[in-house]
C-alpha cells in the first residue's frame, strides 16, 4: 500500500515529477498517492524523496 506521511512531506514535488501517475500534489501542497501501482516509477519516487515520506 502506497502512503505519503503528511507530517514528513515538505512538498518539494519531486515524487509527482518523477511519477505523476502515482503521486499528485494536494491542496495543502503535500503529495498524495492517486494509484496503488508500486512497480516502476513509484519505487524511484520513494527512493528519491529527501525526507523519506513515501512508504510502498
Ligand atoms: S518527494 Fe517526498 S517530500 Fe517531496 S513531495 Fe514527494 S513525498 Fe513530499
Amino acid at each position: 500500500m502506497i502512503k505519503v506521511d503528511q507530517e514528513k512531506c515538505i512538498g518539494c514535488g519531486l515524487c509527482a515529477g518523477i511519477c505523476p501517475k502515482t503521486f499528485q500534489m494536494n491542496a495543502d501542497g503535500k503529495s498524495e498517492p492517486i494509484s496503488q501501482e508500486t512497480s516502476g516509477c513509484a519505487q524511484n519516487a520513494a527512493a528519491s524523496c529527501p525526507v523519506k515520506a513515501i512508504s510502498l
